[in-house]
């Protein structure tokens, strides 16, 4: 039998991932009730991955006999841009996410109000709401895995820019004329500190300078970039040089990064996560903190921001969206509120 008790304290979270679409039902204090998942299947195009992520967060309501008209609202979270409209911009990893009608085709699935963020967005703002963010007013994350995903929330409100495009923190320039990056431009911070940027380095050193690393056994074909962080973290921990100096270097320009972000933005907490970090957090962290010391003014500007490690892990980005639909149908319901009683 379905249940219908404290229908208004539940929400949806769901992160459709390239390979994955994981659904988490989640109450107003950031606790995961029940989760499922499907694979993403992006191939199969648009209204398909729609229909898998609307089918999750059926399941996940349903373990607990729950239903979707239980959930106050949904967020969903994608690897792409979400404009004004509800439509997505282009999603490297999905074809046909051009333009496609997100938050209308959600809510047709599901019957819910939906809400919509790019992942980097959600992540942060997970961890903002729920993670290591918690007591932060300005908060920077910084996810770096196979690229490097993150955003900034400020007082309560994701910095997106005019263009819904900003804080892109991957992408900004730390090596004017630098490795290239899979956005086509040269020099970004994701083409030195994310696992992609760093197999380039691993090529480097073993195909022109002949060294010797046991990432060559675990990747044979020498794409590095699918190396899993808990093989990097066991080499690390060896001593392997070329993973070490390699690692090091990412540590390095992360807190390029960093440096530059915490003189812009003066936020009080930055937090690191993601698969590279989850693994080898306590190695890197203090060589991004020194990296970023010595880049910002001591005294007056790099004492006050923390730099933390992320606490969500894999979650941070369905909790993420479930928040930013709390915090998005409050924002509306006050507004509607405050429209009716202008009204009187
Ligand atoms: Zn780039």
């Amino acid at each position: 039998m379905a249940k219908n008790a404290s229908a208004n304290q539940l929400y949806g979270g769901i992160d459709v991932g390239g390979t994955k679409v994981l659904a988490l039902l989640v109450d107003r204090n950031g606790s995961v009730v029940s989760a499922s998942k499907r694979k993403t299947r992006g191939e199969l195009g648009f209204r398909s991955v729609c229909e898998r992520a609307a089918e999750a967060m059926r399941e996940a309501a349903e373990i607990e006999g729950y239903q979707l008209e239980n959930l106050a609202a949904i967020g969903i979270a994608v690897p792409c841009p979400v404009l004004p409209t509800g439509c997505t911009a282009p999603a490297p990893n999905l074809p046909g996410w051009k333009n496609a009608p997100l938050i209308r085709t959600m809510e047709e699935l599901t019957g819910r109000p939906v809400y919509a963020e790019n992942d980097g967005n959600a992540g942060v703002y997970g961890e903002y709401a729920f993670g290591a963010g918690k007591n932060a007013k300005t908060l920077l994350g910084l996810f770096v895995g196979t690229g490097i995903g993150g955003g900034l929330v400020y007082h309560g409100e994701l910095v997106v820019g005019e263009n819904r495009m900003a804080a892109e923190v991957g992408h900004i320039i730390v090596q004017e004329g630098g490795r290239r990056c899979g956005c086509g431009h040269k020099g970004c911070l994701e083409a030195y500190a994310s696992k992609t940027g760093m197999a380039r380095r691993f090529s480097w050193e073993i195909i022109q300078e002949g060294r010797k690393s046991a990432i060559t056994q675990v990747c044979p074909d020498g794409n590095y970039a699918t190396v899993k962080s808990s093989f990097l973290r066991e080499a690390y921990r060896s001593g392997d040089p070329v993973v070490v100096e390699t690692l090091q270097e990412g540590a390095l320009y992360l807190g390029v990064g960093v440096a530059s972000f915490i003189t812009l933005f003066g936020p009080d907490m930055i937090v690191i996560g993601g698969g590279v970090f989850e693994a080898l957090g306590k190695e890197l962290l203090p060589s991004v903190k020194e990296s970023a010391r010595q880049r910002t003014w001591p005294e007056a500007s790099y004492r006050d921001s923390k730099i933390n490690l992320a606490l969500l892990g894999d979650h941070a980005v369905g909790l993420g969206a479930a928040a930013f639909a709390m915090h998005s149908l409050d924002r509306d319901t006050r507004k509607s509120k405050s429209k009716s009683k202008a009204g009187k």
